[in-house]
């Protein structure tokens, strides 16, 4: 298939500045970002394509080459990025730099924050995971947890600031603020990071006693993470901007919340339904009856017809777990399981011995109890 014209893909015009560029491609990547287009070939295809083309009108080097001779003269210089992973950590300055989850805080905090003005590098926080227990019920209709966790806050002494109170961070006088040097390279101006400042545009000539310049310090925090109804065992979630804080003044990175759901004693997930073993005996399964099962959502009641075979399952709708994405719940499975009796009173006996004729099936030699049972099962047989 023909490349589309990168101009094209990104929707601007062949004199676009680097700005309009960098904006077209925000706008694009955002609307085609995986997170919001789960499973979607289309946008993933889409997505992939503006980042390919950000990557050639981004660089002017790239861009003066492309002009002059179109695709032919990138043979080998552009990307054609094959996963998410490796876009987003080639665009860190788009996406931030927590990865891929991270996007949109990257993105909106880019915008927002003016975070690009300059050059300087403004990155959002790195990004923090922590996992929480729950119990069954719980991750069938949703709950809130409260989770402590280490992570760094802004240091109260310099407000964040890192110099020490009475003096100010100053502009850094290698890069005059602006977080870049230029280096002539042939016919090029290169841009680096600022290596007096990394970046930051300011440095620090007293740094803060209690945070050592670095404007926070650890401390033990307490979030309320909302788990919706419906989730799985091994879910992650994401709680935005819960992370640690930005070096530059960007956003707080993510928290990644991994759910762990406990077992239930009687109930196991199935998708979206609830299977629940119920014994029954001989005679009901024979004879038919009404059973009362547990359920996530209290007692239901469950018509067993006579003549049920063991293993048979009946089906209580929507009695499961609520569907994540989506309205509606699964069901609950009970499965009836035959349960052959171990322990006989001698009326028992007597009436299976009944049975037995009944079926004129050959059974083992009458007993006076369990225990003598027991012991001529393994001497008769
Ligand atoms: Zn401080
Ligand atoms: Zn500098």
């Amino acid at each position: 298939m023909a490349k589309r014209d990168y101009y094209e893909v990104l929707g601007v015009s062949r004199e676009a500045s680097q700005d309009d560029v960098k904006r077209a491609y925000r706008k694009l990547a955002m609307k085609y970002h995986p997170d919001r287009n789960p499973g979607d070939k289309e946008a993933e295809d889409k997505f992939k394509e503006a980042a390919e083309a950000y990557e050639v009108l981004h660089d002017e080097e790239k861009r003066a080459r492309y002009d002059r001779f179109g695709h032919e003269g990138l043979a080998g210089q552009a990307q054609g990025f094959s996963n998410f992973e490796d876009i987003f950590s080639h665009f860190s300055d788009i996406f931030g730099s927590g990865g891929g989850g991270s996007i949109f805080d990257g993105i909106f905090g880019g915008m927002g924050g003016g975070g690009f003005a300059g050059g300087r590098n403004v990155r959002a926080g790195a990004s923090l995971k922590c996992r929480v227990n729950i119990a069954f019920e719980e991750a069938a209709f949703g709950c809130a947890k409260t989770i402590e966790l280490r992570r760094n806050e802004l240091c109260e002494s310099c407000s964040g600031s890192g110099a020490a109170a009475g003096s100010k961070p100053k502009q850094c006088p290698t890069c005059g603020g602006r977080g870049q040097v230029y280096r002539n390279q042939g016919f090029f101006s290169v841009a680096t990071t600022c290596p007096n400042c990394h970046g930051q545009g300011t440095i620090i000539d007293k740094p803060c006693a209690s945070c050592r310049g670095e404007g926070h310090t650890p401390k033990t925090v307490r979030i309320r993470v909302n788990i919706p109804g419906g989730v799985e065992d091994g879910t992650r979630l994401r709680v935005p901007d819960e992370g640690e804080p930005s070096a530059s003044g960007g956003p707080r990175g993510d928290l990644y919340c991994y759910v762990f759901v406990e077992d239930h004693d009687f109930f196991e997930r199935r998708g979206d339904d609830v299977v629940c073993e119920v014994p029954i005996t001989f005679s009901q399964a024979t004879l038919g009856t009404d059973l009362e099962v547990p359920t996530l959502r209290g007692k239901a009641r469950v018509k067993i017809p006579a003549g049920t075979q063991s293993g048979q399952v009946f089906r209580l709708r929507g009695q499961g777990f609520p569907h994540l994405q989506g309205y509606g719940e699964g069901d609950q499975i009970v499965q009836v399981i035959l349960e052959t009796p171990k322990k006989l009173t001698k009326r028992h006996e007597e009436l299976f011995r009944e049975l037995a004729d009944l079926d004129e099936k050959h059974v083992s030699a009458k007993r006076k109890g369990f225990l003598d049972s027991l012991k001529k099962y393994f001497t008769e047989e």
